[in-house]
Formats: C-alpha cells, sequence, structure tokens
C-alpha cells in the first residue's frame, strides 16, 4: 500500500530530516504552523491537508530528498566550472564592498547586501527576501520583503538560530514585483524544487542568493549564553547580534534593562556543540550550490589579519556573472579571483564537514535504522582514519548535546570556555590536519 503524502511529510517533521525551510507552512494555507519557537521549532499539522495538497507540500520538500546532478543539469547547463565540493560555477572571487557602511553593516564583505542594494538601486528588483531580527520578539529571527536599502542593511548580518524564510510564501507569491531571495542551502533548494515543478508561489523570485552554511544552532544556544553570565530572562533581550562589531565580529546581547554581554565569534563557537540543530550534519552543501550567487567567510590569515570584512563569492549562473561585473565595472564591489582548488584549500574544514563529514555520518545512520536524505550522489573512498575521526566527532556531539552537559557549561564563565574552546579546536585543527586535507580537492 502507497504512504499517504501527509504521512510522509508528517515523518519527515518529526524526524531530523527537517530542515525548518518553512515551506510546508508556507503553502499549506494556514494548516500547517510552526510551533515552539524557542524550544524545538518544528511545524504541526494542525489541520490535515488534502492528497493534492500533501503531495504539493511533499514535492517542496528538500529534507527529504534532493538529487544534486537532476538539479544541476537543470539550472546550471552552462555553468563551466563545477566541482563536487563547490559545485558550479562561473568565477571564484575574494570579495567586498566598497562602501563602507554596507561592509561594516555585513557578515563578512557585505557582499550579500551590496548585490540587494544594486539591484534595488537600478530597478532590476522591487524587493529583497531577506531575515532580520523581529521587532516583537528581538531574540528571534523573522523573515520579510525588503524594499528599501535601509532595510536590507537592517537584515544584514549571519543570524546562527533556526530561520524559516519559506513560511512567507504567501507574502512572496502576492508581492506586486520582481523579487531577489536569500536563504540557506535547504531553503533554497526547496525554491529550487517548487520552480522546477512551475509553481506560481515562487513566480516573482528572479534571484537567488545566499550564505554559506556551516550549521544552525537551537534556540537554546542563546538562553544558555545568557545563564552563563547569570541571565534568565532573556525575554528582556532588546538587541541580538551574532556577528556585532569588526569582522569577524562578536555575539553580543544588550538587554532592556542596559545590561549588555559580548563574546568574539570564534569563542561564542563553544555554544556549536551543545546546541547544534541536528539537521546541519545531514546538510552537504556548503557553499550554497544552487543559487545565482553565494558568499561567505573569506577564511585566511591573510584576510583575518587586515580586519574590515572580506567574503568569497561564487557567481554559478550567467545573470549571477553579470551582476557581479557590472557592480565591479561601477566600483561598487572589488572582486579578486581564485581558483577552485584555492577556495577548496581555504574552506577545507567546512568541506570536509560537509562533502566528506556528512556522507560518513549518513552510513553510521544507516547501520542503526535511521532514514537519510537522497542527494542524488555519494562522496566515498576515504580512509579508516577519517572515519575514527567522524566517530570521535559524533560520540562528542552526543555527550555535549545533553541537559547535563549544557546545565556544566553554563557553570563556567564564557570568556573561558571560549578560550579555552578556541585553543582546542585549534589543537584539534592540528592534529586532523593531514586526515582532512587528504586528497581534499580531488
Ligand atoms: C547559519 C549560517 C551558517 C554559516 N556558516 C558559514 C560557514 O561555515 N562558513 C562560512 O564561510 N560562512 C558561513 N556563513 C556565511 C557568513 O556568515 C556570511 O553570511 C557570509 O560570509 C556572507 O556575508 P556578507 O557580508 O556578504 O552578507 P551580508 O551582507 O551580511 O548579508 C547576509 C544576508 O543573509 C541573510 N541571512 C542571514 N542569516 C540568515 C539565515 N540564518 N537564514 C536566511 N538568511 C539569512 C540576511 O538577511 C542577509 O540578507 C553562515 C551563515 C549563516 C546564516
Amino acid at each position: 500500500m502507497s504512504v499517504k503524502s501527509i504521512d510522509e511529510l508528517k515523518r519527515i517533521m518529526r524526524s531530523d530530516l527537517c530542515n525548518r525551510c518553512g515551506s510546508c507552512v508556507g503553502l499549506s494555507d494556514g494548516k500547517i504552523v510552526f510551533t515552539d519557537r524557542e524550544g524545538k521549532f518544528r511545524p504541526l499539522v494542525i489541520e490535515e491537508p488534502n492528497e493534492k495538497e500533501s503531495a504539493r507540500l511533499l514535492n517542496a520538500c528538500a529534507g527529504k530528498n534532493f538529487d544534486f546532478p537532476e538539479y544541476r543539469k537543470q539550472f546550471y547547463a552552462d555553468t563551466p566550472g563545477f566541482h563536487t565540493y563547490t559545485g558550479p560555477f562561473h568565477g571564484i572571487f575574494i570579495a567586498h564592498s566598497n562602501d563602507e557602511k554596507i561592509r561594516r553593516a555585513g557578515a563578512s564583505g557585505g557582499m550579500i547586501s551590496a548585490i540587494l542594494i544594486y539591484l534595488l538601486k537600478s530597478k532590476q528588483i522591487e524587493g529583497a527576501v531577506v531575515t532580520g531580527m523581529s521587532k516583537k520578539k528581538p531574540w528571534l529571527a523573522e523573515s520579510f520583503i525588503a524594499t528599501s536599502e535601509e532595510e536590507i542593511i537592517e537584515a544584514a548580518q549571519s543570524k546562527y538560530i533556526i530561520t524559516s524564510v519559506n513560511e512567507i510564501l504567501p507574502e512572496i507569491s502576492a508581492f506586486k514585483g520582481r523579487l531577489a531571495y536569500v536563504g540557506l542551502p535547504g531553503q533554497v533548494q526547496s525554491i529550487r524544487k517548487l520552480q522546477k515543478a512551475g509553481d506560481k508561489a515562487v513566480e516573482n523570485i528572479k534571484y537567488i542568493f545566499g550564505p554559506f552554511y556551516g550549521n544552525t544552532l537551537q534556540f537554546s544556544s542563546v538562553r544558555s549564553f545568557l545563564r552563563s553570565y547569570k541571565i534568565r530572562d532573556y525575554q528582556n533581550i532588546s538587541k541580538l547580534w551574532f556577528r556585532y562589531g569588526e569582522w569577524p565580529g562578536n555575539m553580543r546581547i544588550e538587554m532592556t534593562d542596559g545590561r549588555s554581554v559580548e563574546l568574539p565569534k570564534f569563542h561564542a563557537n563553544y555554544l556549536i556543540p551543545f546546541h547544534i540543530l541536528k539537521n546541519s550534519l545531514l546538510c552537504t552543501d556548503l557553499s550554497n550550490e544552487f543559487t545565482d550567487i553565494s558568499g561567505g567567510d573569506a577564511w585566511a590569515p591573510v584576510y583575518e589579519e587586515r580586519g574590515k570584512g572580506f567574503s568569497m563569492v561564487l557567481s554559478r549562473t550567467p545573470e549571477g556573472a553579470r551582476i557581479l561585473n557590472e557592480m565591479e565595472s561601477k566600483g561598487l564591489i572589488s572582486l579578486s579571483p581564485i581558483t577552485a582548488d584555492e577556495a577548496i584549500t581555504m574552506h577545507s574544514h567546512g568541506y570536509d564537514l560537509k562533502k566528506r563529514g556528512t556522507f560518513i555520518r549518513m552510513k553510521f545512520r544507516k547501520w542503526i535504522g535511521k532514514s537519510n536524505p537522497d542527494y542524488g550522489y555519494t562522496v566515498s573512498g576515504f580512509p579508516i582514519s577519517r572515519y575514527l575521526m567522524e566517530f570521535v566527532i559524533n560520540a562528542l556531539f552526543v555527550v555535549l548535546g545533553t541537559r547535563i552537559a549544557q546545565w556544566t557549561v553554563e557553570q563556567i564563565p564564557p570568556s573561558t570556555i571560549g578560550r579555552v574552546f578556541e585553543k582546542t579546536r585549534n589543537i584539534w585543527k592540528k592534529a586532523t590536519f593531514s586526515i582532512k586535507r587528504e586528497n581534499l580537492s580531488q
């Protein structure tokens, strides 16, 4: 007997396969809603959609499957460059906005915001789907359609807690005009699925951009961070930044009564093993492969020493390449080309995590009977040392993800745990350097 679409959808919603992209909520006409946004943040069916509606929602779900080769053929047939790790590309660049205000407002080089502002000002779009912090609940992220430079800048910078951009699909389809869309890989993949199906809900989306994606954190990370400073009333947060100040920036929280806490980004990364959204570990897309242009941090000592903010960007479609060319020729951005090998070396940690680690983790999951997403490709043939390394990382995530481990770390001042975390991470990176880099670009 074939499984009903709604039953399959419910199974995904309850499992690690759900990336919280928000498509099922946005397309359901109110029949599916997000619950517990400050906790597990899961979609819940409150009124059962019929089979036709459910089939549409299931088809839009990239948590279950997203066939990379098929979608590459569909959207990137004319793209000249390709590597399994980077995805398709026309050009790869170290880049930044030449407008100091935009560059400073951005997470790295302000590239994504600069592109959106350029498209808006040159009347190539009328709006941009972006994700800022909620006005009503400033501790939660919220997606909206920006129609001015100020709104785009307001939504700049990375939000490392769960975001569900596609729940605003009703606003996207009702918008009068052309849109640029910014989303994480799982969110973008769902938009591509809807585009391939010719779904009217995404008709207004002309351009797709997106940040690189290592991982997302559960909202418990913010609560835990505050508890470490003996602050329990997180609902009195007035402002929350994950990348405040000079690149790479600080995690900073301001409270309504004037209290504030701040920790360098690399130290605040201690929260990752304690609060990581498990779905992040099932994603094989570091550099947002199905966008027109994607951007990440240009992690290399030569740029980090200079501060100010540098991005690594990939143009992936002819339109993406055209936009970067136009902006460069108008002096709006600076671009220095790099090769795919240089890009992979710069992000060796991230590519190893996504393009090797994820496939090993999926093997582990299969052994214990858990289901995996189907990406239509696999990467295999890693040395046994890489499997062992993954086993250690997974065991750590399991132990550190428990409430008792989270409570224990909250008793230590974040400045101490942050420093210890960064030192330990550097030691770990050095110790595993050769395992991670071995044949990485092949
Ligand atoms: C969850 C997450 C994980 C990341 N992991 C990595 C990593 O491992 N390695 C790496 O090099 N870079 C990573 N990045 C990307 C990096 O932090 C910067 O976003 C990227 O360098 C682009 O910087 P920018 O200055 O060009 O972007 P900006 O000009 O700051 O624009 C960023 C745009 O992204 C949108 N946005 C921000 N957060 C989200 C979100 N959570 N969901 C949807 N849209 C969002 C904003 O609305 C804005 O339009 C991550 C980003 C996020 C959000």
